[in-house]
């Protein structure tokens, strides 16, 4: 079929960004015309990933929770810029090393690229409770992802979490945000949330 796939080229992810340490602009995905949301900020544990005691230090112990591959896919699709904002308090204490979090960012990207879904950018946190402005329930993450998408509306900005402290970073930033409802799937929640009357979903 002729014409541009929307959303669907899948940029590298350099090591800075796989550490949330990247601060260069995200781009704009090819064919976003039309798409119904400019950026959709993806909450990690809990709401990509089934989430556990402790910290995610294996990339063996990332599991997809069911649907969250299909979700990040159908924005994606719909052309979206998807931006993972994940608090990773564990590289302030020393529970969590560096080139584990990148290793296990890899493997997210890996299980994500399964269903044929990506990221266009990844925010870390990685400071202690209280010490910061981006840890969420804080906005640094949402700000620092709408400055460097620079060609993104705050108005047309949500954040996909499953906590009330996601709810409230995005309250902070002044944009949206749907929780993932724990009755359904990523899936289902980003479907009947996110895109209905929006956009049609593939
Ligand atoms: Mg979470
Ligand atoms: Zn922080």
């Amino acid at each position: 079929m002729p014409g541009v796939a929307i959303g669907t080229s899948r940029p590298c992810l350099g090591d800075a960004e796989l550490l949330g340490q990247e601060r260069g602009p995200i781009e704009r995905p090819a064919g976003a015309t039309g798409a119904p949301y400019d950026l959709v900020l993806v909450d990690r544990d809990g709401t990509l990933n089934v989430r556990r005691d402790g910290y995610v230090t294996d990339p063996d112990d990332l599991v997809l929770l069911p649907g969250a591959g299909a979700a990040v896919a159908a924005a994606n699709r719909a052309g979206c810029c998807v931006v993972l904002v994940t608090n990773q308090r564990g590289l302030a204490t020393g529970a969590l090393r560096a080139d584990q979090l990148r290793a296990v960012h890899r493997r997210l990207i890996a299980e994500l690229g399964r269903y044929d879904a990506h990221l266009d950018g990844i925010q870390v946190c990685p400071h202690a409770a209280g010490t910061c402005r981006c840890r969420k329930p804080r906005g640094g993450l949402v700000r620092e992802a709408l400055r460097r998408a620079s060609w993104a509306a705050w108005s047309r900005t949500v954040l996909l979490g499953d906590m009330p402290s996601d709810a409230a970073a995005a309250r902070e930033a002044g944009t949206g945000s749907v929780l993932v409802d724990a009755a359904e799937t990523p899936w289902r929640t980003v479907r009947r949330r996110l895109f209905e009357g929006r956009a049609p979903l593939v």
